[in-house]
């Protein structure tokens, strides 16, 4: 089938990725089209280093590759059974992106958005297809991890959540049903960790190698908190702090001043060199 894909970030090009890998066509949709070039040339890396390690051959690497294809505006109507929405995690930007997904999607067309936080529902307002319209959170890096959260807004259809978590079972992954409230489950356990991580950095409890030592080794994380918060982008982190305190009116949810005059700064982890560590 055909498949559009919104956003050619981190999460835009991994999404194109598994689903080119399993056989459908992939319009990917980008404002930038410098970002769509970032992306594909993640896709090829991802791909150059499945071949080296003999998981696929040349032959299918270029064939997936070929599934991919740049859709430079949104102008006209698209051919597409399902579009799935990885830009910004900003709500306006994301409201007026189903807008206009509605006008030029085919009317059986299933509108997901992979946010992090942001209300389906209201998404799902935003088009005359709040019955077609779900989340479809996927994780990072999405070629590796296997959860597919499936976040049901208030008017998602039975058919609706039973083709996209059939698609997200047929991309190799395990989609898992949740509710739609403000950071789903996956962000409303994860995030306020990472946020007091945060603050115990700020107020000096310890060095960011100290936090995350301590949860590494101590309670048997793969990464720690602000490794983590580096590698999701910390502008995520802030956006969906926000959603969190603005969607449950409770202080607990307050963005750390820290992570606020970090991503002022530019710091936004590892896309953009520097975050609580530094890269290259
Ligand atoms: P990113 O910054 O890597 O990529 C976002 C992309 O969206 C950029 O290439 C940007 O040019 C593009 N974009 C901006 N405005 C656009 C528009 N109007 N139309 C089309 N493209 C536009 O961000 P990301 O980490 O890939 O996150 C994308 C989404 O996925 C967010 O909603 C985020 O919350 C969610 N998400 C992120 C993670 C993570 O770990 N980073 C995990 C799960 C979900």
């Amino acid at each position: 089938m055909n498949i559009l894909v919104i956003g050619a970030g981190q999460m835009g090009s991994g999404i194109a990725q598994v689903c080119a890998a399993a056989g459908h066509r992939v319009l990917l949709h980008d404002v930038d089209q410098t970002a769509y070039e970032r992306g594909r040339a993640a896709i090829e890396k991802n791909l150059g280093r499945a071949v080296e390690k003999g998981k696929t051959t040349r032959a299918d690497a270029d064939a997936l590759l070929a599934r991919v294809s740049f859709q430079a505006d949104l102008g006209s109507p698209v051919d597409v059974r399902i579009a799935i929405e990885a830009a910004l995690e900003d709500g306006a930007l994301k409201r007026s992106l189903f807008a206009k997904l509605d006008s030029i999607a085919p009317e059986n067309a299933i509108l997901a958005s992979n946010t992090s936080s942001i209300s389906i529902t209201k998404l799902a307002a935003a088009t005359k297809r709040p019955d077609r319209v779900i989340g479809m959170h996927f994780m990072n890096p999405v070629p590796v991890m296997k959860l597919v959260e499936i976040i049901r807004g208030l008017a998602t259809s039975d058919a609706t959540y039973e083709f996209t978590a059939g698609l997200a079972a047929e991309l190799g992954k395990t989609p898992v049903e949740v509710n739609d409230f403000p950071g789903f489950v996956s962000n409303r356990v994860l995030m306020p960790m990472i946020n007091e991580a945060i603050y115990a950095h700020m107020e000096g409890v310890g060095t960011a190698e100290a936090i995350d030592t301590v949860m590494k080794l101590g309670m048997n994380h793969p990464m720690g908190p602000l490794e983590l918060a580096d590698f999701i982008g910390l502008d995520t982190c802030l956006a969906i702090m926000q959603v969190l305190y603005e969607g449950f009116s409770d202080p607990k949810y307050r963005p750390c001043p820290l992570l606020k005059k970090m991503v002022d700064a530019g710091y936004l982890g590892k896309k953009s060199g520097r975050g609580f560590y530094e890269y290259r």
